[in-house]
């Protein structure tokens, strides 16, 4: 087999883990790779992805900033190019932060981030297998038009969401039987809304029409939270629009809307203040395994198939929108759960709730555990949701990314080590967790030392994370 080639680090995945895992150890002084499937980096934030950077929790309830690394990186700069909306703190945002960017520009930031420092990219070129000695992982097998391909590695970084990676090495997992499973979801954008006319009707229908989406630790009364809605002058302080109820249910009743979600889009900025909206929660399929492909074919057709009843039913029945034209359809699936990679650390729902800090902290999470989507109309459970206590936010230790029992691997991304109540991991902390592991992994490499002989002492990559802009300390 052809060796394409040999490096420090590899990592396996280009979505927001896997580009930050690979910027983070380049910037570490490691001879890094990407390894992306695709021909574009991103992953389910721009390929198949949200209005970027939505409930990005960057700050904890009480309104302080708890991401900074290289999320608030390309936040800063999109935003000095007109591409990005400030954050929107959780007072502003009743309870939610916000930090909305243009995904496809931030998608074009970041290749121009892989230039700036020096990542080497593999792009079309699946991971299929590992290479192993023993429990150490040493290379990945990729197949692309060149054929079968050998890429050797010191330390290699799994960011492939679904854990592909440590799955194929023999790390173990978790994953809830498929009738337990979150419904995956085919999201689309449309334009040509008549924004004026969405503020009316929300304003008008305040009380009873929209989830209200307050955060707990704020403490708003519903008539609070409708007042503040009444007095918004801007679309993008409303940024999410979940709810239309009333015209939901005259719309299942009429046999124009289907049964597997619930009705509102987001809000997806775009040049000199416009806007289009994101449908990414108007299609919903359950019962269906990710890592079983007869599944995941049932469900891209069956995701299309809502898609097209949802676009007759946004023209028809939702005001402000009887012009509108659907401008994407994203490629694929996202999947919202799938494997999590059971590490030397399994972060819980206690943690959550206590607002854990941990010694080995590597980034902060104010994100909540347990709620769950489920494929009705009602789209979101919240039994048994569990916030950080009083506003605050919790550690993720550097072991929930050190998979059990394989050596020379990292996991970064929506797969690492936590309970099910726990997983759902966000943009940000993908970001996080990528970032930190590229750090790791490049650590690692310099020392010759496997990421659990770094579990005894990650002072230094915790200094180096500090100084690429990481915030550890000093937060609730
Ligand atoms: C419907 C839905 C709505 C969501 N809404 C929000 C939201 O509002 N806000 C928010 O912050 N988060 C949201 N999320 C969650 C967020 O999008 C994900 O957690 C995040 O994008 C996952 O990032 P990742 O890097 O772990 O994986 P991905 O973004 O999935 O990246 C994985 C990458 O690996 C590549 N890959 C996979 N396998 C291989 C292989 N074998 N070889 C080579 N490459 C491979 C893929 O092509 C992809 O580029 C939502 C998720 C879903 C499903």
């Amino acid at each position: 087999m052809e060796i394409y080639g040999e490096y420090d680090v590899i990592v396996v995945g280009g979505g927001t883990s896997g580009v930050s895992a690979a910027i983070s150890s380049a910037r570490a002084g490691a001879n890094t790779i990407l390894i992306e499937r695709l021909g574009i980096l991103g992953g389910q934030m721009n390929v198949s992805g949200p209005p970027g950077f939505a409930y990005a929790y960057m700050f904890n309830p009480r309104c302080e900033q708890i991401i900074g690394g290289i999320m608030e990186e390309t936040h800063n700069r999109l935003l000095k190019e007109g591409h990005a909306l400030p954050h929107t703190t959780p007072d502003f945002r009743v309870g939610y932060s916000f930090s909305l960017v243009d995904p496809d520009y931030w998608g074009l930031l970041i290749f121009e981030m892989m230039t700036e420092s020096g990542v080497h990219l593999q792009l079309h070129s699946l991971a299929v297998d590992v290479l192993k000695n023993g429990d150490s992982v040493t290379g990945v097998i990729v197949e692309n038009p060149s054929g079968r391909q050998a890429v050797l590695g010191k330390v290699i970084i799994d960011c492939t969401g679904e854990g592909e990676i440590a799955a194929r090495a023999g790390a173990p997992y978790e994953q809830v039987p498929k009738n337990q499973l979150e419904p995956h979801t085919v999201s689309f954008t449309v334009d040509g809304v008549d924004w004026d006319k969405v503020l009316k009707y929300v304003k008008d229908n305040a009380q009873y029409e929209f989830n209200p989406m307050t955060h707990p630790y704020l403490g708003w009364t519903q008539e609070q939270i409708v007042e503040r809605i009444r007095q918004v002058k801007d679309i993008a302080e409303i940024s999410n629009f979940m709810g239309y109820y009333s015209i939901r249910d005259k719309a299942l009743a009429a046999g124009e809307w289907h049964p597997f979600s619930g009705v509102g889009f987001f809000i997806l900025p775009r040049d000199n203040g416009r806007f289009q909206a994101h449908f990414q929660h108007s299609s919903q399929v359950d019962n269906a395994d990710p890592t079983d492909v007869r599944d995941l074919t049932r469900c891209e057709v069956e995701c299309r198939k809502q898609i097209g009843m949802a676009l007759k039913f946004i023209k028809k029945y939702m005001p402000g929108f009887e012009d509108s034209y659907l401008t994407r359809m994203c490629p694929e699936l996202r999947i919202r759960e799938s494997r999590r990679i059971m590490g030397d650390y399994i972060l819980r729902k206690a943690d959550v709730a206590d607002a854990r800090k941990f010694k080995d902290v590597i980034g902060k999470s104010a994100f909540s555990s347990g709620a769950k989507h489920v494929a009705t109309t009602e789209t979101i459970s919240y039994e048994e949701i569990v916030h950080p206590k009083d506003g605050g936010s919790y550690d993720i230790p550097y072991r929930c990314l050190v998979p059990q029992k394989i050596e020379n691997l990292l996991v970064a991304g929506k797969a690492i080590s936590t309970d099910r109540d726990s997983y759902k991991r966000f943009l940000q902390e993908t970001m996080v967790t990528g970032q930190a592991a590229g750090v790791a992994a490049a650590v690692c490499a310099r020392k010759g030392i496997t990421p659990r002989q770094l579990e005894q002492d990650i002072s230094e990559l915790q200094a180096i994370l500090l100084k690429q802009g990481a915030i550890l300390y000093g937060t609730h």
